[in-house]
């Protein structure tokens, strides 16, 4: 039985009895078959995570009592993603795989030739905490609303170092960059499905915080150029190496 884990949006601790809201009762009575005195977890992105016990159920309710602290309260690395919203199941992807592979930071960037201008955030969000749950994550990833690139370029944090996926071929090879900014603050930039446009490549290369990256002779399709990114970067710099 994989273990069931639920976010609560409220601060949990130790003896605390919580009211799960109907949409968590529903899945877990009706959905799991779970019943009085069945256990699962539940985190709440500053506390850590926590055994509970279900010590009520009733068709419309089920209240948990917090039995133990199974996990304390670690954020992820403090990795950025940026990228531009794709097709409703790839933005999906991207997303679910963002948190599995512990992005701290997930900012929707609007580039010129961005397929999707409308990203729902309330989507977004109840995507993250699906992903966080099944990853056994203890926080979950800031979503920050659709910005575009320019204006996100014009108040970019200095001292943090933007990964341009740069799949002209001009960029320097994944692994060689990363591991010569290991411990620095990072964030990873994907294009969209049309690529950069050339005005988009020109702007970028103005700013010294912005590193072109090469994932190899091969154009990915963005969802993989995101997850490959991020693989990458766990394992020089990330908790892949621990
Ligand atoms: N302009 C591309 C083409 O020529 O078909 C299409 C863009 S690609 C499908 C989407 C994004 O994935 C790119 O903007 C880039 O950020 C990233 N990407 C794909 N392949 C890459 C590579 N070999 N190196 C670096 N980034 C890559």
């Amino acid at each position: 039985m994989p273990k069931i884990r639920l976010f609560c949006p409220e601060p949990l601790q130790i003896d605390q009895t919580v009211e799960l809201a109907e949409k968590n009762a529903h899945y877990l009575l009706n959905v799991m078959k779970l019943s009085c005195g069945d256990k699962l977890w539940l985190f709440d992105n500053q506390n850590g995570e926590f055994e509970a016990e279900i010590v009520e159920a009733t068709k419309k309710k089920c209240r948990l009592k917090l039995i133990t602290q199974s996990q304390e309260f670690f954020q992820s690395p403090d990795l950025w993603l940026l990228f531009a919203p794709l097709k409703k199941d790839k933005t999906d992807f991207v997303i679910e795989k963002a948190c599995e592979l512990g992005v701290r930071k997930i900012c929707p960037t609007l580039t010129a030739r961005t397929n999707s201008e409308k990203v729902r955030l309330e989507r977004l969000t109840a995507q993250t905490i699906e992903a966080c749950e099944q990853c056994r994550r203890v926080d979950l990833p800031e979503i920050q609303s659709p910005l575009p690139l320019p204006k996100l370029l014009q108040n970019w944090p200095k001292e943090r170092i933007l990964f341009l996926m740069d799949e002209s071929g001009k960029g320097t090879p994944i692994a060689q960059a990363f591991a010569a900014c290991c411990g620095k603050k990072a964030a990873i930039l994907v294009g969209p499905e049309g690529g950069f446009a050339p005005q988009e490549f020109e702007l970028l290369q103005k700013y010294d915080f912005v590193k072109s990256i090469s994932l190899g002779p091969r154009i990915l399709r963005a969802e993989t150029a995101a997850a490959a990114a991020l693989s990458c970067w766990q394992a020089l710099c990330g908790d892949w190496k621990d």
